[in-house]
C-alpha cells in the first residue's frame, strides 16, 4: 500500500452534518487548514501520516458536542519546546527566548479553535526529526500561480503578496502566469447559499501537481474564486497536499462584496492582512510545521476568520525557530526586511513589534 496522500485544507464553516461526522470524532486530529495527523498514540509515524480531513463548522461541531479538553502548556514545556538554544549562534539566541511580546496561548473561549480540537502540540525536536522538507540548493523557490482574474479593484495584489512571502520565509518567491481557465474546468458547481461560482480543489491539485517546477519547494495557486473540496461540503478556504507540495487557496470571502455586504473603511487592507497572514500560515504548514498551542503565533488554529483576525502575523520563537531551520535564513535580517515591509504598508504596531525584536540582538563586537 502507498502512503496515505498527505494533505492540508482550510477552514470549512458551515459544512453539512453528514456521513463524515466519523471523521470529527475519531482518532485523527483536525486542524482549521485541515493539516491532519494521528493522536500522539497511534502507532503511525506522526509527520508521515498527515492525511486528508476537512475542518466543519462551529455549529457542527457545537451540534455534536465535540469538545476537546485543552491544557495549556507549563512554562517549562513552553521553554522546552524551543529545545536547545546553545545550537544557536550567540548573536541571535535571544530571538528564540520568549520575552513580554510573546503572551502565552490563552485559555480558549467558547467557540475557539482550541476549545474543539485536541493539538498536542510540535515541539522544535518533534520537528526536527520528522521529515519535514527543507530548503536546499535544488528547491528553493516557493511558486505562486494566480489561477483566474485578480482585478485590482477586488483583489489583494499579487505583487505586496509575493514580497511578503519571500521576506517571511527568507526565500525566492516567483510568481507564474496567471492561468484563465475555462468556465467548465475544475468541476465548477453554483454554491446553493452564496449562488456564486466554486471550483474543485483536488481537480486544481492534481493539474498543479503536473506543473510542480524543478526548484520549487511548492507550488500554491491563488483565486478570488470560491472554492469546494468535494461536493457534501459548503466551501473551503483552500487545500493543499503535503506529499505533493501544491495547494490552492481563495481570497474570495475577505472581501464583503462576495457576501454582498458594503465594503466599509479599511475592508482593503484588512483583506490584504487576511490574505498575507493565510499565505504564511498554510505555506509553513507545507514545511511541516503543525499549529502552535504555547504562544500566540501565526500558526495558531483558527475556527473562524475573526479568531484568526485576533492572532498575530508573527511566529512565536518555537516557530521562528523550525522556519529557520527548514529555510535556513539569518533571523536578524529577516526581521528588518519585515519591518520595512510593514513600514510600507503602514502596519506601524507590527514594524514596532520586531524594532524591539531586534533590540535583543547584541551590537556585534568590534574588530580589532
Ligand atoms: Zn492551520
Ligand atoms: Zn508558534
Amino acid at each position: 500500500m502507498g502512503e496515505p496522500r498527505t494533505k492540508i485544507s482550510l477552514e470549512i464553516p458551515f459544512a453539512p452534518a453528514s456521513s463524515r461526522n466519523g471523521d470529527i470524532i475519531s482518532p485523527l486530529l483536525v486542524d482549521r487548514c485541515g493539516v491532519e495527523r494521528r493522536a500522539q498514540n497511534s502507532q503511525s509515524p506522526r509527520v508521515r501520516n498527515l492525511r486528508l480531513l476537512r475542518l466543519a463548522a462551529l455549529w457542527f461541531l457545537a451540534a455534536t458536542t465535540v469538545f476537546a479538553a485543552f491544557e495549556r502548556p507549563s512554562d517549562n514545556e513552553r521553554t522546552g519546546a524551543t529545545g536547545n538554544l546553545y545550537e544557536e549562534p550567540e548573536l541571535v539566541r535571544e530571538l528564540f527566548r520568549a520575552d513580554a511580546d510573546f503572551p502565552p496561548i490563552a485559555t480558549p473561549r467558547r467557540g475557539d479553535w482550541l476549545m474543539f480540537h485536541r493539538e498536542p502540540g510540535q515541539t522544535f525536536d518533534e520537528y526536527r526529526a520528522s521529515a519535514a522538507i527543507r530548503a536546499d540548493e535544488k528547491r528553493r523557490v516557493i511558486y505562486l500561480l494566480p489561477l483566474g482574474e485578480f482585478p485590482a479593484d477586488d483583489a489583494p495584489s499579487l505583487a505586496v503578496l509575493r514580497e511578503y512571502a519571500a521576506t517571511f520565509f527568507q526565500t525566492e518567491v516567483k510568481i507564474l502566469p496567471a492561468y484563465y481557465p475555462h468556465d467548465l474546468e475544475f468541476d465548477p458547481r453554483e454554491n446553493e447559499f452564496t449562488h456564486k461560482r466554486q471550483r474543485l480543489t483536488r481537480a486544481i491539485h492534481g493539474w498543479l501537481h503536473a506543473r510542480l517546477p524543478a526548484d520549487a519547494l511548492c507550488l500554491l495557486a491563488v483565486t478570488m474564486d470560491d472554492l469546494y473540496p468535494d461536493k457534501e461540503w459548503n466551501y473551503v478556504f483552500g487545500e493543499a497536499t503535503f506529499e505533493d507540495r501544491v495547494g490552492v487557496y481563495s481570497f474570495a470571502r475577505y472581501d464583503p462584496a462576495f457576501f454582498d455586504e458594503k465594503r466599509g473603511p479599511g475592508w482593503r487592507d484588512r483583506a490584504l492582512r487576511r490574505a498575507c497572514k493565510i499565505l504564511t500560515h498554510e505555506t509553513a504548514h507545507m514545511f511541516g510545521l503543525w499549529h502552535c498551542v504555547y504562544f500566540d503565533c501565526v500558526l495558531n488554529g483558527a475556527n473562524s476568520l475573526e479568531e484568526s483576525d485576533a492572532q498575530p502575523l508573527h511566529a512565536c520563537p518555537v516557530c521562528l525557530r523550525k522556519l529557520k531551520y527548514a529555510l535556513r535564513f539569518d533571523p536578524v535580517r529577516r526581521y528588518e526586511q519585515l519591518r520595512e515591509f510593514y513600514r510600507a504598508q503602514k502596519w506601524f504596531e507590527e514594524a514596532d513589534w520586531v524594532t524591539r525584536q531586534l533590540k535583543r540582538v547584541p551590537p556585534p563586537a568590534p574588530s580589532r
